[in-house]
């Protein structure tokens, strides 16, 4: 019980990598898995959450937002 002990005060927010194959950079952002799914999808189908490095939350974002868009037009 030392006070200065080197420990992570918020576990779940240590970078996993990158769930995209091929990809393994720091996440930056959690998504659920079925929502990274609508912009990726090659991701495997395991766990529930998609750990995603900064370029890949970035291009995920893109397309959910083209998608909206799209969904906007079929109105
Ligand atoms: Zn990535």
């Amino acid at each position: 019980m030392s006070p200065d002990s080197p420990r992570p005060s918020h576990e779940e927010e240590e970078a996993e990598p990158c769930i995209v194959p091929g990809c393994g950079a720091p996440s930056v952002r959690h998504l659920a898995l079925t929502e990274a799914r609508k912009a990726f999808d090659q991701l495997p189908v395991k766990g529930r959450r998609a750990p995603l490095c900064r370029d890949h939350y970035r291009e995920w974002k893109k397309s959910t937002k083209e998608a909206r868009k799209l969904d906007r037009l079929a109105w």
